[in-house]
């Protein structure tokens, strides 16, 4: 398999460290709002890395961690008069709930950055003896001069992040690039001991001490949005790579974004929409057609009209599902291949999703011998993609596939009166039936 990797700027043969596992970190949500569609996206695409890795028959170790401590929780906890706590755990109650709906794969661990402040204080301590961190006044700064690979990842240049910031914004800060790696709390804050007062971890250090505790020094891949790559990804492998002196993650990779009238959707722009509230107008396999029509690396512009078209094709699936039910077959081998080769390149999402497309067309035209080969071979594709059909479908499908039994027998008794009364009855209820020279056949509408 191909992978872009965001600090090659090239797509790389993927190869694990070792053997057969891969281990995997993505940077998981800020528990303070509601998950939106953007935020799924980054579900989304890591979603189709864990599965299509499990395919290729590696053994995937993956960790989503969750920052439960940070300004934007505390702000948001002082603005309901809650615990920091409760903010956090309701959100992450809210995330796991549409996770699960959106049939995504649960990662090894959820972590929570207040799980780990003692290895997040053991790595502040490491870096402070490496000299590349100091402290003034209870908080501790992060060097970045004294890193002479900032700015790999994200390609920007040290001399030009200088000149285009503004003026320190921190009286603490010896340079205005260094970031903070442990805050000290003022007297209302939820607060740590350390050895440098009351605290708090910075954002950056949460992930830097969760993946070396999860997954060790050096990780196979890093994931997250692209709007993380500059400055967090690029700070957690100041750290990481400063404390262990080997390469923090060997591949980086970054979904695009998901942008409103061209803005990145975020709750401060106020233009975001929950991913509650799309679930409630649309089947979760709709939303996951729409997010992987696009390659994961191009941004998407979201629009309900797309929507809506992603939920059409959806029900042309779903249609062909049901007419074929119960024709078996064998997989089509060379469309299997197909399906490889463009998940091959760089998980090729869209090119996987119109093969299916394709499979649908043929197999409507396929005769009877062929199409349960047609069908098979659309489920093993749909099913690696994590779209998950037929659970609700398939109750409802033996009671119609009874009736329309029965209405044949009918027709064929010659009772085209019943037989039409009991097609206009299940018309109503948005399923349709289409006679033909063979027999009968159904679809939802
Ligand atoms: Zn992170």
């Amino acid at each position: 398999m191909k992978l872009y990797n965001t600090l090659s700027r090239e797509k790389e043969d993927f190869k694990p460290l070792k053997g057969k596992e891969v281990s995997v970190y993505y940077c998981g949500m800020t528990l303070q709002e509601s998950p939106h569609i953007g935020h799924i996206r980054a579900a989304l695409t890591s979603d189709i890395l864990h599965r299509y890795l499990k395919y290729l028959g590696y053994e995937v170790n993956l960790i989503v961690n969750f920052t439960d401590i940070d300004d934007k929780v505390i702000v948001k906890a002082e603005e309901e008069g809650k615990d920091y706590r409760e903010i956090a755990a309701y959100f992450e109650n809210e995330y796991r709930d549409v996770i699960g709906r959106l049939n995504i794969l649960e990662p090894a661990f959820y972590p929570r950055a207040t799980q780990h402040i003692e290895e997040i204080i053991k790595l502040v301590q490491k870096l402070e003896k490496k000299k590349f961190a100091y402290q003034k006044d209870g908080d501790v700064f992060f060097s970045v001069r004294k890193f002479k690979d900032y700015g790999k990842l994200s390609g920007k240049k040290v001399k030009d992040l200088r000149s285009g910031s503004r003026i320190k914004v921190n009286k603490n800060k010896e340079d205005p690039l260094d970031f903070v790696l442990w805050k000290k709390a003022k007297p209302s804050e939820p607060a740590w001991f350390s050895p440098w007062g009351k605290g708090r971890p910075g954002w950056h250090i949460e992930c830097s001490a969760m993946a070396n505790y999860y997954l060790g020094d050096t990780i196979d891949i890093h994931g997250g949005g692209s709007d993380l790559i500059f400055p967090h990804h690029e700070n957690e492998i100041a750290q990481s790579e400063t404390a262990t002196g080997k390469p923090f993650a060997k591949f980086w990779v970054h979904n695009e974004m998901l942008n409103i009238k061209g803005e990145k959707m975020s709750k401060s722009l106020l233009n975001f929409v929950p991913i509650r509230d799309l679930l409630g107008e649309f089947d979760p396999n709709v939303v996951r057609l729409y997010i992987l029509q696009a390659h994961y690396r191009n941004p998407i512009d979201y629009n309900t009209e797309m929507l809506k078209q992603a939920a059409s094709g959806w029900e042309k699936i779903v249609n062909f599902l049901n007419i074929s039910k119960g024709a078996g077959g064998k997989l089509f081998s060379n469309l299997i291949e197909d399906f490889e080769g463009k998940m091959n390149e760089d998980l090729g999402t869209p090119g996987a999703v119109a093969l299916a497309f394709d499979i649908v067309n043929e197999g409507l035209k396929a005769d009877k011998k062929e199409i349960g080969s047609f069908r098979e071979t659309l489920s093993f594709i749909l099913g690696n993609l994590g779209f998950d059909f037929g659970k609700e479908k398939q109750e409802l499908s033996p009671a119609i596939e009874e009736i329309v039994r029965l209405r044949n027998d009918l027709r064929d008794e010659g009772d085209y009166g019943t037989a039409d009364r009991i097609r206009a009855v299940l018309e109503k209820s948005g399923i349709f039936i289409q006679d033909n020279s063979q027999g009968s056949i159904w679809r939802l509408k």
